[in-house]
């Protein structure tokens, strides 16, 4: 296992020589001793990463290979899919079958960045005169990766596969919570031929390293993931250096049962849109919208689910429900979990839990009767916390959908064609899922409204954050 700081192909400790315990928040166990990269580590991998962009080396590779590298990178990763997932699962708690489909996720992420590589191109311009005009797509240069723990591998490959396939160089910061994938992942970097400095990895805090990225004169853009008070944060610490941001924030996304909706399917996808991964899903279906007249069906069936959800090892096959990532996120939890006590109806869950008297669980819980205005209706959680509302007919469920600051996605559930994408299209936020919920692709835009913040991730798009256009005039 690889725990040591990865800046210009070099593994190298901290130059303040500290280290971080990494946990495993199913069993308590201390399982790495990692390098705490701070400003002099960030300033290290920046030059290196800067020196590397405006090398003759970086520059007169042809797309066609770095994208061929991407592919490369994407092999080894798949023929190392069991041990990185495992790895995935030890630091983050969530089940080893989710953390097998995040490393699928990422080996396509890779292939489908490897292919854009040489196929990123600018127009002619119809300009009037006699000119000819064009536009040239360049890399936008030294990139900052900063991104959450709860899908740690792939929200990072989701950065920095589009980032190299532009042309840029990366510095990527882990959470620290979850830094063992990101430095798996620069073996198989070094491994698939990336040049000293295109692609480095600094562990470390978020208000040291972290902080000293964002601010960095030598970074051009910084494409964060994490959450919305962050976010900001970092906008304004952005803003001296004027840097490019793409902000991926958090969300309380609604899913909508519609009383004409296949009841049975909209359960299960009710049940998937809050407890995956735990329910640390940026885009966890946290608020559950249900036509009145459905309602009772809906929310006995979910609750009958929610309590088959028993926590377990999620290394073990059988296990439905992971460990919450820490200790302190599981407190977190358990204070919205406390307030929803007080404020609306428990129908399911509402523990604490350990395994074998280790590690930190939280129960599948569902709250019933919850409204706007409440803690639990209003605030991200990421956590496995479901509030259920009512609502009466298309408006009063498109109202209360959008009722919330957020905007990052939704989940509609209705056998009515039209219906379905009417109400899509007047739901703000970037991504709704009809009739089935938390489907990703590469090929697939994915990002936020309102204060789930801007700018996209995946797709033709995510291409777009890395990539300054140049209009180049000739005159006839
Ligand atoms: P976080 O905002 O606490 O941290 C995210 C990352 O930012 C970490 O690497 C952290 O070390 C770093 N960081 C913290 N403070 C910083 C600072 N001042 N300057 C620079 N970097 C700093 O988020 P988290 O607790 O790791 O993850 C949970 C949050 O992430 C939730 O809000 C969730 O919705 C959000 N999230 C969003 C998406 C999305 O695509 N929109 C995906 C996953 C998670
Ligand atoms: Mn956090």
């Amino acid at each position: 296992m690889k725990t040591d700081l990865f800046i210009n192909n070099d593994w190298v400790a901290a130059a303040s020589g500290d280290r971080f315990p990494v946990v495993n928040p199913a069993t308590e166990d201390v399982i790495a001793d990692v390098a705490k990269g701070g400003p002099d580590d960030v300033d290290a991998a920046v030059d290196a990463a800067r020196t590397c962009f405006e090398s003759d080396e970086w520059r007169s590779l042809n797309p066609r290979d770095r994208g061929h590298m991407l592919a490369k990178a994407a092999d080894l990763l798949a023929g190392r899919r069991g041990e990185i997932a495992e790895l995935e699962t030890r630091q983050n708690g969530k089940l080893l079958f989710e953390s097998k489909i995040d490393i699928s996720i990422s080996v396509e992420t890779l292939r489908y960045y490897g292919g854009w590589a040489d196929k990123i191109t600018g127009d002619t311009l119809p300009v009037s005169g006699p000119f000819f005009a064009y536009t040239l797509r360049e890399p936008v240069g030294v990139v900052g990766a900063i991104v959450p723990w709860n899908f740690p591998l792939n929200i990072a490959t989701w950065k920095y596969a589009p980032a190299l396939a532009a042309g840029c160089t990366v510095v990527l910061k882990p959470a620290s919570e979850t830094p063992l994938t990101a430095l798996a992942m620069a073996e198989v970097m070094l491994e698939a031929g990336f040049p000293p400095g295109a692609f480095n990895v600094v562990p470390g805090g978020g208000s040291t390293a972290g902080t000293a990225l964002v601010k960095h004169p030598g970074v051009d853009k910084i494409s964060f993931t994490g959450s919305t008070e962050i976010g900001k944060q970092i906008m304004r610490e952005a803003a001296d250096t004027v840097k490019r941001l793409t902000l991926e924030l958090g969300g309380k996304s609604p899913n909508i049962v519609f009383a004409d909706a296949d009841l049975k399917a909209a359960v299960k996808g009710a049940q998937n849109g809050i407890f995956y991964g735990k329910g640390e899903v940026c885009a966890a279906g946290s608020r559950l919208l249900v036509e009145a007249s459905v309602h009772d069906e809906v929310v006995e069936q979910l609750v009958e689910r929610a309590k088959r959800l028993e926590p377990g090892d999620p290394l073990v096959r059988e296990t439905r429900l992971g460990a919450i990532v820490s200790k302190s996120q599981q407190e977190t939890v358990m204070s919205y979990v406390e307030a929803g006590k007080r404020e609306a109806t428990l129908v399911a869950g509402g523990n604490a839990r350990d395994v074998n008297g280790k590690g930190y669980f939280v129960e599948a819980t569902v709250f019933d009767d919850a409204k706007p205005g409440m803690k639990i209706v209003d605030e991200e959680i990421f956590g496995p916390v479901l509030a259920v509302m009512t609502f009466d007919g298309v408006d009063e469920g498109i109202a209360l959908a959008n009722e919330t600051m957020y905007g990052l996605a939704a989940g509609i559930w209705t056998k009515d064609i039209k219906k379905a994408h009417r109400v899509a299209q007047r739901i703000r936020a970037g991504t709704v899922w009809i009739n089935t919920y938390n489907m990703y692709d590469p090929a697939a835009p994915f990002g936020g409204y309102k204060a789930s913040g801007y700018g996209r991730d995946l797709g033709r798009e995510s291409l777009d954050g890395f990539l300054e256009t140049k209009s180049v005039w000739v005159a006839l």
